[in-house]
């Protein structure tokens, strides 16, 4: 028997505590079922934080988050809070997360199910059997550099000024990444960036060059620039395998990627930090959604997002890729199957709650394990 891997558990706000409590469950299927076991704390982050604590995330939690071998969030957010000020809000406690993890990669896979294919606005050939992996670069770029700021003139105009900087570490460490994923999938990376206006994108294109050349050089690279990417994107999303992005267009090109295929119900994602001393990297899961106020506490939410999440964490932070592939696998035969939550039911599937979309997976679950 493997050692335990030690999780935290933030299911947050909204739907977050109900879509936990099924892949919990699925949690609990793997530590009694598989060889892999889990040693889970829960803990509050988000509203429910500030509630009890005052604050959106406490420094103890801080503290388990960095010391556990990962992290799982649900959703932080609702209207409860939203008057409260901006350095207290539910939000900064994921915003904390991020940056004392210092989780400069955010992956966003977008998968298509085939039994989802019709929930697309694409045409179903573009879509059907798409498996992309976006990585972000998540802590640099236009979002944080220096000056930045909204100034005024002299001749009484204004001027909002933000600057787009990245140094060779922030673009070698990231670049790496997605390098790494690409060998675990089709061995292709394309490299987003505006090289023929920015600086910052002709120094983006030689160090990505530069480390391909010298480290991985089995692995095929590409170079685009995001204009066209975004364009390739809805024109033929399938070209693509491992695309590697800064900051800003990472985040306009993950959403377009993901609604190529449907639902905000259905997306994962992952956060991926630096290699500590004990070659253990930091990492934070989480469904793309946020809390969806809107329909909390009615069994409606789908939870395939965070479980999917907890399905990149097998892959990606403990290496137990046969693990996600049979968590992926029972959620692709639940959905042929014709079992839906309702935000991906269609016309002759057969709407389900969250928790019977729990008893589904869990159900197929055992079925493939037998
Ligand atoms: P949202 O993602 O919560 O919801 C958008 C729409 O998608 C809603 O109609 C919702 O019902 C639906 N939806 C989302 N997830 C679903 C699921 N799993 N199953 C079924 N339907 C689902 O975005 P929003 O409404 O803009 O924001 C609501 C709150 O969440 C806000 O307070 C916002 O700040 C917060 N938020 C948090 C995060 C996060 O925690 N990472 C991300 C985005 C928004």
């Amino acid at each position: 028997m493997a050692s335990n891997k030690k999780l935290l558990v933030l299911p947050g706000d909204g739907i977050g505590p109900e879509v936990m409590t099924q892949v919990r469950r699925v949690v609990d299927w793997f530590d009694t079922r598989q060889a892999v076991g889990f040693d889970l704390e829960e803990d509050l982050v988000g509203g429910a934080a500030i509630d009890k604590h005052g604050v959106p995330i406490t420094d103890a939690t801080m503290d388990k988050a960095m010391t556990v071998d990962s992290v799982l969030l649900g959703a932080v957010g609702g209207p409860k809070w939203d008057d409260l000020p901006f350095e207290v809000k539910p939000e900064r406690g994921l915003l904390r997360l991020r940056k004392d993890m210092q989780l400069f990669a955010n992956l966003r896979p977008a998968l298509c199910f085939d039994a989802l294919v019709s929930a697309s606005t694409l045409k179903p050939e573009v879509v059907s059997g798409l498996d992309i992996m976006i990585v972000r670069e998540l802590t640099g770029g236009v979002y944080f550099g220096e000056p930045r700021g909204i100034e005024n003139l002299p001749d009484g105009s204004r001027r909002g000024i933000n600057t787009q900087v990245y140094t060779t570490p922030e673009i070698v460490r990231v670049a790496q990444v997605a390098f790494d994923l690409a060998r675990k999938r089709g061995n292709r990376v394309c490299s987003v960036e505006k090289a023929n206006v920015m600086e910052s994108g002709v120094l983006w294109r030689e160090e990505v060059s530069k480390l391909h050349a010298a480290e991985y050089n089995d692995v095929e690279l590409s170079h685009m620039y995001a204009d066209n990417c975004a364009m390739q994107l809805v024109r033929d999303p399938k070209q693509f395998d491992v695309i590697v992005t800064d900051n800003l267009f990472g985040d306009i090109l993950s959403d377009t990627a993901a609604m190529l295929t449907g639902s905000l119900g259905m997306l994962p994602s992952a956060s991926l930090g630096g290699i500590d001393a004990q070659g253990r990297r930091k990492s934070l899961y989480e469904p793309v959604h946020g809390s969806a106020p809107d329909i909390a506490g009615q069994g409606l939410a789908n939870p395939i997002a965070t479980l999917l999440s907890f399905a990149m964490m097998l892959r990606y932070s403990f290496d137990l890729g046969s693990d996600a592939d049979l968590v992926e696998q029972a959620v692709q035969n639940v959905l042929n199957s014709g079992k839906r939550t309702a935000d991906i039911v269609a016309p002759g599937s057969e709407r389900i709650s969250t928790g019977q979309m729990g008893d589904a997976i869990l159900a197929e679950l055992d079925r493939l394990a037998a």
